[in-house]
């Protein structure tokens, strides 16, 4: 804590780039949190946390927000978000790095985490002149039915240390077009990202003028406990919830007691198939980067991989090869493929999970911490199991370890693959690897995968902005971002319009008075 009482030296440089007054950030409250760097274990922010009260009057300011923001016409509503994108464009090189400070991502992954951000800003920008509704052919003469969508409500959003700041950025670009306020509780391990991003979208909104309502966008700093009191208030009409399966099972009960909308996005439990026609190198840079990117820490990381027999031994020599040459190391130097673990209990549940896959039969390579900064990083080589066949999918496999694992078995007829890649609790993405227009049809039919992401000759990770993100089963079932997501953050009325001189009732009641 050199240069501020609440932020580290290199962290206060960052934010001091991007125009955020550190004498703002507070580190005394009743309740505070200490983040991390995964790049060296040192603590980055020491900040005070809200408490029940303050978030309480926080929904309640962007409750009253709402009933000013949903009158503005969207276009214009889509024109703050315009100007959040230009502020995003022009300080993305320093939030970037700021990703990179507080995530471990690579600078590649931070810069490309908020380009995501700013590609969503520009698709709800149109969005926001398209939130159409159908006309619909009714059964009575002199009559219109029609559906108008409206806006909802205060949005929630409480996010994961993985994505810290894309994930906002997809929930917020598109409910403030839709007329929603939103509040945001980032994780307890990102918070600097968060709060850096909040200035911006505070600097958009002083850009955009008295239109904008007070607590439009605003920030929630603090752990579960913050995160409970979104969950719970009957003025959060949709919570978007981004983080483990456990997360979400905490949270959906209490959500279904007062019927709020949710959208959950949970964890993930990828695989991958690699066909006898595969193009191997075209499917040994999708495996790679989709199992060892990010140091396997994201939510669509492939961790399960099916070879056919009959390619098995190459490609999984090819593989190993490739897993022994990444440079794992400070995700700051240009070459570093693979950083850091987000924390020391990531380094151990990856452990454990390795100790597990061994008890099972399975054989691993890599898996070993490798010293890069002390004994306050964890940084590890990733790990390939070589899982029996005789062994199955062991429970270890049918779960999500979040780090750099990759389970590798082995499939002699398509159909098996499948129905193993289906076998698991979570249903996030997946991908075959084949030339063969049969297989590969087969793969994203009624009887491939069950996933909310299915890809052919790509890898699972690394989903564009354009298309519906989100997975099935213990994933969650939510979709946010692309497509139609939108329609969550709105409210749907059906209107029957009689413009005739009679009353004709529908299924040709007769109800004559
Ligand atoms: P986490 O579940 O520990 O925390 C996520 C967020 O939820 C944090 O902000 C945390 O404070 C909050 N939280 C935790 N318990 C809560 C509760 N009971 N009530 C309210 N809020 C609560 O997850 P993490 O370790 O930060 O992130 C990794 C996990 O997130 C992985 O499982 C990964 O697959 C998943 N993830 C999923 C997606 C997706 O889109 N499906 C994206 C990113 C990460």
């Amino acid at each position: 804590m050199a240069q501020h009482d609440s932020v580290s030296a290199e962290a206060g440089a960052i934010l001091g780039e991007l125009g955020i007054d550190l004498s703002l950030l507070r580190a005394d409250g009743d309740g505070t949190i200490s983040a991390r760097s995964p790049l060296t274990g040192e603590i980055t922010a020491r900040l005070a946390t809200e408490t029940r009260d303050t978030v309480n009057a926080k929904i309640e300011r962007a409750h009253r927000a709402f009933l000013e923001w949903r009158l503005l016409p969207a276009p214009r509503r889509g024109e703050l978000v315009r100007l959040l994108g230009e502020e995003l464009r022009a300080h993305k090189d320093a939030l970037g790095r700021l990703v990179t400070l507080e995530a471990g991502k690579i600078g590649s992954e931070g810069l490309g985490e908020v380009q995501e951000m700013i590609d969503i800003c520009d698709f709800a920008v149109g969005l926001s002149r398209q939130l159409y509704g159908l006309t619909i052919a009714t059964e009575r003469p002199s009559h219109r039915m029609m559906e108008s969508w409206h806006p909802l409500g205060v949005v929630g959003i409480i996010s994961a240390f993985n994505f810290p700041v894309a994930v906002w950025c997809w929930n917020a670009a598109l409910a403030l077009v839709c007329g929603d306020p939103v509040l945001w509780k980032p994780s307890e391990k990102t918070p600097l990202t968060a709060i850096a991003v909040q200035a911006l979208v505070e600097r958009a909104i002083a850009r955009f003028g008295a239109d904008a309502p007070e607590g439009l966008a605003q920030l929630l700093i603090g752990g579960r406990e913050i995160g409970e009191a979104l969950v719970d208030h009957p003025k959060v009409a949709l919570l978007s919830a981004t983080g483990s399966t456990a997360m979400g099972r905490a949270v959906a009960p209490r959500l279904a007691t007062r019927f709020a909308r949710q959208i959950l996005e949970l964890g993930g439990n990828n695989a991958a198939i690699v066909a006898p026609s595969a193009d191997l190198d075209l499917a040994l840079r999708g495996v790679a980067f989709a199992a060892m990117g990010t140091a396997g820490q994201r939510c669509t990381t492939l961790r399960r991989l099916f070879v056919h027999e009959s390619v098995h031994d190459a490609f999984v020599a090819r593989l190993k090869a490739a897993y022994a040459s990444v440079k794992v190391g400070d995700p700051r130097e240009g070459d570093t493929l693979v950083g850091p673990l987000i924390d020391r209990a990531a380094f151990e549940g990856m452990q454990a999970a390795l100790a597990e896959a061994r008890a099972a039969g399975g054989v691993v390579s890599g898996g070993e911490r490798v010293e890069v900064a002390g004994e306050a990083a964890f940084y590890v080589r990733p790990a390939l199991v070589d899982i029996p066949q005789s062994a199955g999918q062991p429970d270890v496999v049918r779960r999500e370890t979040f780090a750099p694992i990759l389970y590798v078995m082995r499939y002699r007829e398509l159909s098996d693959a499948i129905a193993q890649q289906n076998d698991v609790g979570a249903g996030l993405s997946s991908s075959i690897f084949t030339l063969n227009m049969r297989e590969a049809e087969l793969f994203v039919s009624a009887q491939g995968s069950d996933c909310g992401i299915a890809n052919i000759n790509i890898g699972p990770s690394g989903a564009e902005i354009g298309g519906a993100f989100g997975g099935e089963k213990e994933t969650g079932g939510g979709r946010e971002s692309g497509s139609d997501s939108w329609r969550a953050y709105m409210r749907r009325a059906t209107n029957t319009v009689n413009y005739g001189t009679s009353l004709p009732l529908a299924q040709g009641v007769v109800f004559e008075v």
